[in-house]
């Protein structure tokens, strides 16, 4: 998978993907991730790439044509997946990183100050991708988030195949809780059914959990399971949580 980004700021791209798991993606070569600053493409002695709102108002706005340039100067095919990071598009979600792990190459367009000069979105016919419903001083951010979550997806990426496969979101349900060693701390315990080593308790227990916790913390995310859910353990399960914390 390569994600090529677009950004004022590479260090920060180049930056975050120098730790942990990401840096490990891409040092196997599963990942490849190339930061390209549109300041290098314009034809501005100054290199310029922003400029004052037509029309007034505060800010800067993004200019067409270091975006444009740099945007063609990146080998696309039919599996090429664009991206313009933006507060007004689409909310990023564990669907959607499932569904953008599918591809093979990735560009991510981060805007900065204003925001980009509109006819950037329609030259690049890119999909507005949002993280939330809040306002970023930059896409850089946004774009790791993007980077990070769909990478997790990608086979192979985790160490363990399944990793990925019980975390919250994956099946619309939340996570369950996780414990570690020791047993006891500070007079807090770790549930019984988890020293047990009886497989089919722990995962009983912890599907439990997980409907518990997604009725607790996501109602939303709850109600949908309830409306699709067709597994018969699952509906016993799901009779039991609600009849407990009715
Ligand atoms: N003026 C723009 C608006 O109100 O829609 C906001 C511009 S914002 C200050 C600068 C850039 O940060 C955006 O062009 C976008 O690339 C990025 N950004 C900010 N918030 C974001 C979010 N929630 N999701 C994705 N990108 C975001």
């Amino acid at each position: 998978m390569k994600f090529d980004v677009l950004t004022l700021f590479p260090d920060m791209i180049n930056q975050a993907c120098s730790h942990s798991i990401i840096a490990r993606g891409i040092e196997s070569g599963l990942i490849c991730v190339n930061a390209i600053n549109p300041r290098d493409y314009t034809k501005d002695k100054h290199k310029k790439v922003d400029d004052t709102p037509y029309g007034g108002g505060a800010g800067m706005v993004l200019m067409c044509q270091p975006y444009f340039d740099c945007f063609d100067s990146i080998d696309k095919d039919e599996n090429t997946e664009i991206i313009l990071l933006s507060p007004q598009g689409e909310t990023f979600n564990q669907n959607m990183s499932v569904e953008l792990s599918q591809k093979k190459h990735i560009v991510l367009i981060c805007g900065h100050y204003e925001g980009f000069d509109e006819r950037i979105k329609l030259y690049t016919k890119a999909r507005e991708v949002s993280i939330g419903d809040f306002v970023l001083t930059g896409g850089e951010l946004p774009a790791m988030c993007i980077i990070d979550s769909v990478s997790r997806n990608i086979d192979g990426f985790l160490g363990k195949i399944d990793s990925a496969h019980f975390d919250s979101f994956s099946d619309g349900l939340l996570e369950y809780p996780q414990y570690t060693k020791p047993r006891e701390y500070c007079g807090y315990q770790v549930p019984e059914v988890l020293l047990n080593g009886n497989h089919s308790e722990i995962a009983k227990w912890r599907r439990k959990q997980q409907l518990i916790a997604t009725y607790k913390k996501r109602r939303d995310l709850f109600e949908d399971f309830v409306k699709n859910c067709k597994d018969k353990q699952d509906l016993k399960l799901l009779n039991e949580v609600i009849s407990e914390l009715k």
